[in-house]
């Protein structure tokens, strides 16, 4: 099971990395992809990558909460990050209006400028939507037919969303938000929409720590070694087998990303 949104870059990681990456291999996760949120962000998780040789890659990307710091530095670093072999998608990059943490169009410029450096490099993409599925399905129509390959990921929209997400040919990433008995239950019901070949799941450590585990952690940050709770989770609300999703999800993400 392979795990494609940990933001191990994050503070609340910093004093022990190796140990949170160690659990996750002993708990069964094959792989992850660490998150890079800005140029600063998208260099540690390179770093971090590079530590774990065959199980950790990284995405490089600006996260549209820091969209106000594009810039054609950005994208110069951007590129030379991309050239490392640990880095295998432009991301974190998207279009977030639930928090409005940048303005709408420099979210849009950031976005647009990224799609074109992944269509310019044939790299996948890593994509954060929030509560703007029109304008983000929009700006990236035109590219589609350039990438890769691109992943939604933590996807919490409509039915009406998802639909539109898997005909425009994303794959669909899936957070353990699907385990919160308040605003995870149509998503929950979504699940068997998404054919098997377009499912990814994710952590998204250290935030979105699944809140139907037994016992509950005592610790509210969350870590890539939950994964295969979302994966029994995830499992159930399909009607598969664990260790069938399992392998799926894992054979998905190195099929995305091309991993080797
Ligand atoms: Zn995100």
């Amino acid at each position: 099971m392979f795990d494609i949104g940990v933001n191990l870059t994050s503070t609340q990681f910093a004093p022990d990395h190796d140990k949170v990456v160690k659990r996750a291999r002993e708990a069964g996760v094959t792989g992850m992809l660490i998150t890079g949120t800005n140029a600063l962000e998208s260099q540690q998780a390179q770093w971090l990558a590079e530590r774990q040789p065959d199980f950790c890659w990284s995405t490089a990307g600006v996260h549209p909460h820091h969209a106000s710091e594009w810039s054609n530095e950005t994208a110069s670093t951007l590129r030379c990050l991309a050239e490392r072999p640990q880095v295998v998608a432009i991301g974190e990059c998207g279009l977030d209006f639930n928090r409005n943490l940048a303005a709408h169009d420099q979210q849009e410029y950031a976005f647009d400028a990224q799609l074109a450096l992944a269509a310019e490099l044939n790299m996948p993409v890593f994509l954060h939507c929030r509560e703007v599925h029109y304008r983000f399905a929009a700006v990236l129509a035109p590219w589609l037919s350039k990438l890769p390959g691109a992943v939604v990921h933590c996807f919490t929209g409509t039915r009406d969303e998802l639909e539109a997400c898997l005909a425009m040919g994303l794959s669909i990433g899936i957070t353990g938000w699907v385990c919160d008995e308040r605003r995870g239950m149509a998503l929950r019901e979504m699940l068997p929409l998404i054919p098997a070949d377009r499912l990814l799941l994710e952590t998204d450590a250290p935030y979105l720590l699944p809140r139907d585990m037994h016992p509950r952690p005592t610790s509210r940050r969350n870590e890539p070694c939950l994964l295969p709770h979302i994966v029994q989770q995830v499992a159930k609300w399909r009607g598969e087998e664990q260790d069938a999703l399992a392998a799926q999800v894992d054979r998905n993400a190195r099929a995305l990303f091309r991993l080797v």
